[in-house]
């Protein structure tokens, strides 16, 4: 039996190397809620809530308001049951989106921690080392994305993917195609930015060797997806319509896509992932694990699960130092010069341990929310 008495949130701003541009704004620095846990027998888990900007707040309010006082001081049986104790949408999923995913992922390694297990293995996972791939956010020129893709490459990534949108993509895709040859290892993510009256770009796309174009049209429109799928080669793959296993099974039986993107903050935690994991694989269709921006306690939980076999696609995990000027976790996530990730498997829990004193220091809000108050 597991029973959580316990959420601190704390709320810190990390701040990034360098400026991330993509369609949907531009970040210089990043807030991140973190959640310790204590459970009823004393056990301590961190974990994140992948939300981002104002929808933090409403993380916040929800933890607060729907999922604590369901959750603390409750009995279950294992992690994945957590789930019945959650608050459902009309549709199924459980309310509060990544609140409730960061409480269910927290439970996970609270069950690790427990019995002595690292979380990869808890989950299943059967890698002991990943392969890591890139996200790059939008360039202000051809040169400029070109320089920044080589650069990778020359680190070790195993993909860069570019983020596109309307008139800043063939033209740029191709530069970088053009420069780095036709073993480059590349792919583009529109993260819905195109409509089908884009056809003539996405087919320009279709022409330039990508390894999958991520997510050209809206999260809910399947139905394009599965249109743009039939007409060009190009393996498409969704991310942002990725909610649920449900959805993913709908979308696999549409033929949306050929590869998905898993995102275990925004389809609810681990046992949604590790379901839509099992159907990709008896489907014959790769997986990888994308990123949220994470710190390096979010990006724990996702180097667990992509140690599951069919995450056979480089992930968006890239080391520490990518992202933040220094990470909240030790050691930092890094990538050997053959840009492989190691998944720690020698120590029970996350693998690594998270800096609460830099946490406390970062911190610009803080809320406890224990069983007392919720009795
Ligand atoms: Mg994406």
């Amino acid at each position: 039996m597991l029973q959580i008495d316990r959420i601190e949130l704390h709320e810190i701003v990390l701040p990034l190397v360098e400026t991330f541009r993509m369609s949907s704004g531009t970040f210089r620095d990043r807030r991140v809620l973190l959640l310790h846990l204590v459970s009823s027998e004393g056990a301590e888990a961190w974990s994140e809530c992948v939300a981002s900007g104002l929808s933090i707040d409403a993380s916040w309010r929800v933890l607060g308001e729907r999922i604590a006082p369901r959750v603390l001081g409750r009995p279950f049986s294992d992690p994945g049951g957590i789930e019945a104790w959650l608050e459902r949408e009309p549709d199924g999923r459980a309310a509060g989106g990544p609140a409730a995913a960061a409480v269910e992922m927290g439970a996970w390694e609270l069950a690790a921690e427990l019995s002595g297990t690292a979380l990869a293995t808890l989950l299943g996972g059967t890698v002991r080392r990943i392969p890591v791939g890139v996200s790059l956010g939008l360039q202000e020129s051809p040169e400029a994305l070109v320089d920044k893709v080589r650069g990778c490459l020359v680190q070790g990534y195993r993909r860069v993917k570019m983020k596109i949108q309307p008139g800043a993509d063939v033209t740029n895709v191709r530069a970088v195609r053009e420069a780095l040859g036709p073993e480059a290892p590349l792919t583009v993510d529109a993260n819905g930015a195109y409509t089908l009256d884009d056809l003539p770009t996405l087919r320009a796309l279709d022409e330039l060797g990508l390894l999958m174009i991520e997510q050209p049209f809206a999260g809910d429109d399947l139905a394009s997806h599965a249109i743009l799928q039939r007409e060009i080669a190009t393996p498409l793959c969704l991310d942002e319509s990725i909610v649920s296993p449900e959805r993913a099974e709908e979308a696999l039986a549409l033929g949306c896509a050929r590869i998905i993107n898993i995102k275990p903050g925004r389809v609810g935690g681990f046992r949604p992932s590790l379901a839509i994991h099992n159907l990709c694989l008896r489907h014959g269709v790769p997986v990888w694990c994308g990123g949220l921006l994470e710190s390096g306690v979010g990006r724990a939980y996702n180097v667990a699960l992509a140690a599951l076999p069919n995450f056979t696609l480089p992930g968006d995990l890239s080391p520490s130092r990518r992202y933040w000027e220094r990470d909240v976790v030790d050691p930092e996530w890094t990538m050997d010069s053959a840009g492989w990730m190691d998944v720690p498997v020698e120590r029970p829990g996350l693998g690594v341990t998270v800096d609460a004193e830099r946490v406390a220091r970062l911190a610009v809000r803080r809320e406890v929310l224990a069983v007392s108050r919720h009795r």
